[in-house]
């Protein structure tokens, strides 16, 4: 599988909309690295993990085809992840979509009530067929690759969730948008054989338990998928998913994390899985 990362900040961007913190103001100036779009991901050119409100922005800047997304994948319903409103441009009228083309939305039940929302009409009018998932549950996204919903601990109003993708053995884990796993997803991750996986850093230097993870709690995780046997021999773990309250910039990041022989994630960053 090939990954883009395209987006690796949290809910407001970095630097964020209206902000003014140093961080914020750091970023703008040093640019490169430090600018941050919202979190998401194309594998493949065919699937895409979450669509947030920087999802065209994605398409001009790396060049990407929408028309030849086979499947949507998302996490949960936060804004910066679904922003539904977009998808109301596949319609005809806004689109010329491929006569046989469909795509899938794979999402929980929060997803499928904000797309009903704000697309007032049936999914067949987008050339959409909605996919409920349910945690555990094997997902077919064509090609041979597999997905699987794992549950993250993240917002208890709705089913969130992260995804395993497998395809010819090599296996790829989206960890974004989850605090510390409960126990029956470290049960689940401890039968794999993880090559890439990418955790939630929202948090930077400040660490929460709650709903996300900062620079500790990756380190924390990784040990954790080590101790259970989870990790591939040439495991990369690589953390993303970064808030500017968390203050560091990507060279800060990169500091801390290189004696871990962790990743710093940043919009554009490509790997083969
Ligand atoms: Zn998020
Ligand atoms: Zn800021
Ligand atoms: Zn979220």
């Amino acid at each position: 599988m090939e990954l883009l990362i395209c987006g690796t900040a949290a809910a407001e961007g970095w630097p964020a909309l209206f902000c003014i913190c140093e961080a914020c103001e750091r970023a703008r100036e040093l640019g490169g690295k430090n600018i941050r779009t919202r979190a998401a991901y194309m594998i493949d050119d065919r699937l895409r993990v979450d669509f947030g409100p920087d999802s065209y922005m994605h398409q001009l800047k790396y060049g990407l085809r929408y028309d030849k997304l086979e499947h949507l994948i998302l996490t949960h319903a936060h804004s910066d992840h679904w922003y539904p409103t977009d998808v109301h441009y596949r319609r005809r009228g806004y689109s010329v979509v491929p006569p046989d083309s469909l795509m899938y939305i794979w999402g929980n039940e929060k997803v499928y009530q904000r797309f009903e929302q704000v697309n007032p009409d049936h999914w067949d009018s987008y050339k959409i067929v909605y996919k409920r998932i349910t945690p555990w549950r094997r997902m077919d996204l064509g090609n041979g690759v597999i997905g699987v919903p794992i549950a993250a601990a993240h917002d208890s109003s709705e089913e969130c969730v992260n995804y395993v993708l497998t395809e010819n053995g090599r296996t790829l884990l989206i960890g974004h948008d989850t605090g510390w796993y409960e126990e029956p997803t470290w049960m689940y991750l401890s039968g794999q054989s993880l090559n890439v996986v990418l955790f939630d850093c929202t948090y930077g230097p400040n660490d929460y338990p709650r709903g996300h993870l900062g620079c500790t709690g990756v380190v924390r995780a990784r040990d954790e998928l080590a101790k259970r046997g989870a990790l591939a021999s040439d495991a990369r773990v690589i953390a993303t998913h970064f808030s500017h309250n968390g203050g560091w910039l990507h060279e800060d990041l990169e500091k801390f994390f290189a004696p871990h022989g962790i990743e710093v994630a940043y919009d554009g960053m490509k790997l083969t899985v």
